[in-house]
């Protein structure tokens, strides 16, 4: 098997409530990080930590 599992890049876009599973989801305030949840009322921020480095290849520094 070689197969590519590289082209899911660009934009993450939380698609769902993590707290509710709702899609009922909107910006909250300027960070575009920060998102509400309008099911549940609750505001939570997503944090990009860093990317994931598959596993049997080389690691980074
Ligand atoms: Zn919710």
């Amino acid at each position: 098997m070689s197969g590519v599992g590289v082209g899911v890049g660009g934009h993450s876009i939380t698609q769902h409530c993590p707290y509710c599973g709702d899609d009922n989801l909107f910006p909250h305030g300027t960070r575009h990080r920060d998102w509400e949840c309008r099911s549940c009322r609750r505001a939570f921020s997503v944090s990009f930590l860093g990317l994931l480095t598959p596993a049997g290849t080389e690691r980074a520094p």
